[in-house]
């Protein structure tokens, strides 16, 4: 009998430091799948349906499912994890889960899977966060910048986006500039549960994309030319929008979020150097919060076929560390925010020079707004009388 769970042993196990990164790939393999779950052994993936599929669908989606682990697995080897800064064993209040209270409270609203408004508690926390942040961008005298909310096809092909992260992306479109196709629209859009019903037709060529980042927008507006005075400190807050489909849960990971990043461009050892004292400097403000997180190297979450080749070469060269708040209530941790060095990847794509003549190299700090907050919360809990007197006096700024 058909049954609406597919229970597969993979071919090839799954190492223990992929087990996550593969889970979240699951997520876009098949639309007939609600939830996938792989074992902390990495040898059992159950994949969760949103109906009973006959044995041939179930076969297909068997396929895919190992095609995806092969693709990732084979040949991986564990990189070494370098922490930074450990501060997981600090002491927080609170070890319950803050997003029922702030779902029945109404200080979060859910619009959509991945897309929340927020009240006032959660926007004054975030405001007090920016503030720390701006902070950390004038220490450096870092120039602000406002970037657009779209960002164009061709840029993003530029760097190699579609194929790096096709999975994430989020088309921008508008209606052609059709009399007909408009008034078809008009008098026929309609939705349903799983969305707007409209012709594909009536749609024009896409040439924008809803923003995945914020420093994208500095690189192209740098780009195809020499960089004034060999180099820029620059800052900027944006929306940036990534779908990731069903692991789109919670605040924890949102399809339309905020990023505030200082951004170095200039020599190598400029942008290492700013890095690693930006890392410096957020220490001493974490601390002051109070704030259980640890530093450690990690990797983008690259799509299946570009994983394992570009996951090892970050990893290599000490690419990407990321902030990792402590979550106690599912104990675990979530990337808050992460220092990258992009070494001259972004100068030669986009043809940024130095002063002599070589590819500028970039690096950007980069915080999650929402992140931040929802794991202050859930370390802190939702009553500011038991939180550090810093971030209280924000509340009621
Ligand atoms: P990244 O450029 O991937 O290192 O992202 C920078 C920061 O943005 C991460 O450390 C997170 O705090 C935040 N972020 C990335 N993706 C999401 C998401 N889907 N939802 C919420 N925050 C996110
Ligand atoms: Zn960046």
């Amino acid at each position: 009998m058909a049954t609406a769970d597919i229970i597969l042993t993979p071919t090839v196990s799954i190492p223990e430091h992929l087990v996550g990164e593969v889970q979240s790939k699951l997520a876009y393999v098949d639309e007939a799948i609600v939830s996938a779950a792989v074992a902390e052994t990495g040898d059992q993936i159950t994949l969760h349906l949103s109906q009973p599929e006959a044995a041939e669908r179930q076969a297909e989606l068997s396929e895919k499912v190992q095609r995806v682990v092969t693709t990732m697995v084979r040949g991986a080897f564990k990189p070494k994890v370098q922490v930074l800064e450990d501060h997981l064993d600090r002491r927080v209040p609170n070890r319950a889960d803050p997003m029922p209270e702030l779902l029945a409270n109404g200080d979060i609203s859910q619009e959509a899977n991945g897309i929340y408004s927020l009240g006032p508690l959660l926007t004054r926390l975030i405001n007090y966060f920016e503030s720390q942040f701006v902070d950390l961008a004038d220490s450096f005298k870092a120039l602000p910048y406002r970037f657009p909310t779209l960002i164009p096809a061709r840029y993003l092909e530029r760097v190699n986006y579609f194929r790096a992260f096709p999975h994430s992306l989020t088309f921008a479109t508008h209606l052609r500039e059709d009399l007909d196709a408009i008034d078809h629209f008009a008098q026929h859009a309609v939705c349903d549960e799983h969305g707007l019903n409209t012709p594909p037709e009536s749609f024009a060529k896409i040439q924008a994309l809803l923003s995945p980042a914020v420093c994208y927008h500095l690189y192209f507006a740098l780009a195809d030319k020499p960089l004034p005075n060999g180099q820029l400190a620059a800052t900027a807050v944006g929306n940036c929008f990534r779908y990731e489909a069903i692991n789109l849960n919670s605040l924890e990971r949102l399809w339309n979020f905020t990023m505030r990043e200082v951004i170095f461009v200039g020599s190598k050892d400029y942008v290492l150097e700013n890095r690693e004292t930006a890392r410096q400097r957020m220490q001493t403000i974490f601390e002051k919060i109070g704030l259980a997180y640890r530093v450690e190297s990690a990797n983008d979450p690259f799509f299946i076929g570009e994983f394992r080749k570009q996951a090892a070469f970050q990893s290599a060269f000490q690419l990407k560390f990321e902030i990792r708040a402590s979550l106690p209530f599912k104990q675990s941790t979530l990337a808050v925010g992460s220092y990258n060095y992009h070494q001259d990847f972004f100068g030669r794509n986009l043809n940024i020079s130095l002063p002599d003549g070589s590819p500028a190299h970039t690096g950007c700090v980069a915080f999650g707004l929402e992140r931040i907050a929802f794991a202050f919360l859930a370390q802190f809990g939702l009553d500011p009388t038991g939180w550090p007197a810093s971030v209280r006096g924000a509340l009621n700024a």
